[in-house]
């Protein structure tokens, strides 16, 4: 090792991690990963996909701050999806399967090519304390590395359970060991931990599985990618195979529930409502006789099949026994069993919005360990983690992204206002301003932020600011001029035949127009490049939506930071719930802002209580 001393140490590589220490590492800051092994880097543990809704609009931002989540997936990417394309740009999600040799080697060269960045290979089993603050760690070995921060962001490796029917062992994830020192350490912080779960499906031999009669599907034509860097798609592309679950799968299934970890009672965690194991899809949807599955090639080069919707906590024979019921599976091999894995997470209403633990200064958590499911959200804590301990580090002042600018900020403070009582995960529709916060403008809404603190390359900065030149010029000659309705129709476009005169970009508003349209009426956009023109059109289709919805951020803001007095009696107001009541006089939200977000509290509930606060209480 070249040395022991760093500004920011980051515990464990995986998706929060690598992030983390990118990030910590690109804004200046020497900074030591430190993982089990270097093979760890990039691991993905279930599903070799990234993106998907809500998740790729992650990435799109992870990107936009000149993370590598995005372009590492664009490299290994085996199929470009856009979920949702037939609807609005907003709730569009870029997805791509990615390969999964591909995706951890092209992080690890990322990672070794990263400047200010060590990798230390070793277990962390201690932290190493000055007072109440925490100043490095401790490796298994005895050896020690000081910081001034320290990242932790250890996944599902906290005092990780794997089960497989009713059969339990200790794991971090399968062939993993869990990490029981670090947890027994943690303990002496008195955070308040909860147990959760998820699970994951057996990997199937993709040479044993009949193809023939399945049907294909195949990814998009013109592929979006994340990264606003990415210019084209480097690797071979392939398609997926879909089957289904049927009643023979159904009665396998029902007839072993008992056998299953979940329903055997060896699990007290929660899992993921919104990515259920295949049993409880039948217990939940009993009235459904068919699931769909898709069945995923992990690489190129690779026969294991990920099947994409039978994730499994019951026993191998019974495993065996249901998959080869399915269309398509009558002779596969399973070469990996399913498992479900229980493990402890930190409830996130502990840490501020940097993800740093007040009670032990100098701590951030990131990924899994706060509830979340998911390499998008963890990756996503892991660059604000990362971000803000090199911020604190140079004694900057912390960087909080919000509501009203980002999914991260979202995500953010759903976890650090509201918790969470199952693995959280990101949908689109936990964003009020989703018109704004669009995956294809991510850049828009977080470069310029990302230059003013100094996380993002010269090479982005530059190819950001010849972007916003292009796009900037492309709306100034859209708005140059107003036409009348007649001038519009004398091109083969009809609008609202009010009698208004509008410029371009009020003319591109409307659905129907293309930007392509508009040339024969402003010959001058006939030099705009293709990439601008759709960002151009895309951004006139929301700027009436996205005006109305400043004015409705504004207000937010305004009401938002509405303080109340710390010894309100909410019991004394009337028109709410007892119930209500009760979680506002023990949340004690600061302002109006924290107490919409406590669970249960309605818009309906804060108006009378700011009405209430603006009479004088
Ligand atoms: P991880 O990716 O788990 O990385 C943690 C890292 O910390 C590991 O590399 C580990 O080696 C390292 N580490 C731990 N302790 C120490 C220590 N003491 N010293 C040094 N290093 C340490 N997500 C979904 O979105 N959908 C799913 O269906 C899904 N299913 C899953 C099924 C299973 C079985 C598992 C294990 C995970 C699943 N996930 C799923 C979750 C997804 O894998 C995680 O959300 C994501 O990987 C979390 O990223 P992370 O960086 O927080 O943790």
């Amino acid at each position: 090792m070249k040395h022991s001393k760093f500004d920011v140490i980051v515990i464990g590589a995986g998706h929060a991690g690598t992030e983390a220490a990118h990030a910590a590492a690109r804004m200046g800051a020497e900074t030591a990963l430190v993982t089990l092994s270097a093979s760890d880097i990039g691991v993905m543990s279930c599903n070799p996909a990234i993106g998907g809704l809500g998740k790729g609009h992650l990435v799109r931002e992870i990107d936009a701050l000149d993370g590598v989540m995005g372009r590492v997936a664009d490299r290994a990417g085996i199929q470009f999806r856009l979920l949702n394309r037939r609807k609005g740009p907003a709730v569009q999600g870029p997805r791509t399967q990615v390969d999964r040799a591909l995706y951890r080697a092209e992080m690890q060269r990322e990672t070794h090519e990263q400047e200010n960045l060590s990798v230390v290979i070793g277990e962390v089993v201690d932290f190493l304390m000055d007072g109440s603050r925490v100043c490095g760690v401790k490796l298994v070995d005895k050896s020690e590395l000081h910081a001034s921060a320290v990242i932790l962001t250890s996944g599902t490796f906290l005092r990780g359970v794997i089960h497989i029917g009713d059969v339990s062992r200790p794991g971090g994830r399968m062939g993993d060991r869990p990490s029981v020192k670090l947890a027994e350490r943690l303990d002496g912080f008195n955070l308040p931990l909860g147990r959760l779960k998820t699970g994951t499906p057996p990997r199937l031999d993709g040479r044993t599985i009949d193809w023939s009669d399945l049907e294909r599907q195949d990814g998009d034509e013109d592929p979006t990618l994340f990264s606003f860097l990415s210019t084209s798609v480097v690797a071979p592309q392939i398609s997926c195979g879909i089957t289904h679950t049927n009643a023979r799968t159904h009665e396998i299934i029902e007839k072993n529930l008992s056998r299953s970890a979940m329903y055997g009672g060896h699990i007290d965690g929660v899992g993921p409502r919104y990515c259920p194991s295949i049993e409880d899809k039948i217990v939940r949807f009993a009235d459904k006789d068919s699931h769909q599955i898709f069945l995923e090639p992990e690489g190129v080069n690779d026969h294991t099949i990920y099947p994409n919707g039978i994730s499994t906590s019951l026993p191998q024979d019974v495993q065996q026994k249901y998959v080869r019921s399915i269309k398509g599976l009558e002779a596969a091999e399973i070469l990996q069993p399913g498992y479900a894995i229980e493990y402890d997470y930190v409830d996130p209403r502990v840490l501020t919005s940097s993800l740093s633990l007040p009670e032990a200064p100098g701590l951030y958590l990131a990924g899994q360990i706060n509830g979340t499911t998911g390499y998008e959200e963890a990756a996503a804590q892991g660059m604000v983690a990362g971000l803000n301990a090199a911020l604190a580090v140079s004694g900057r002042e912390p960087i909080h992204f919000t509501r009203a600018d980002s999914y991260i900020g979202v995500m953010i403070d759903d976890l650090t206002t509201r918790g969470v009582v199952e693995p959280y995960r990101m949908f689109t529709s936990r964003a009020e301003f989703r018109l704004s916060l669009r995956a294809d403008n991510a850049d828009q809404r977080l470069t310029p932020l990302g230059i003013d603190i100094g996380c993002v390359s010269e090479n982005r900065k530059s190819s950001f600011c010849n972007k916003m030149e292009k796009l900037t010029a492309a709306k100034s000659t859209l708005s140059e001029k107003t036409y009348t309705p007649k001038e519009v129709r004398s091109i083969g476009i009809t609008i609202n035949q009010d009698g208004n005169r509008r410029n371009g970009m009020a003319i591109l508003a409307f659905p129907d127009v293309s930007f392509d349209d508009l040339v024969p009426l402003i010959p001058n956009l006939a030099t705009v490049d293709l990439d601008i023109r759709q960002q151009v059109e895309r951004d006139a289709l929301y700027a009436n939506y996205i005006a109305r919805q400043q004015k409705d951020v504004e207000a937010m803001k305004r009401d938002e930071s509405y303080e109340i007095p710390q010894d309100f009696d909410y019991f004394t107001l009337e028109g709410l719930s007892s119930e209500m009541k009760q979680k506002l006089s023990q949340a004690r939200p600061a302002n109006i802002g924290q107490a919409g977000r406590v669970e249960g509290v309605t818009p309906a509930a804060l108006t009378l209580l700011l009405a209430r606060l603006r009479r004088g209480q």
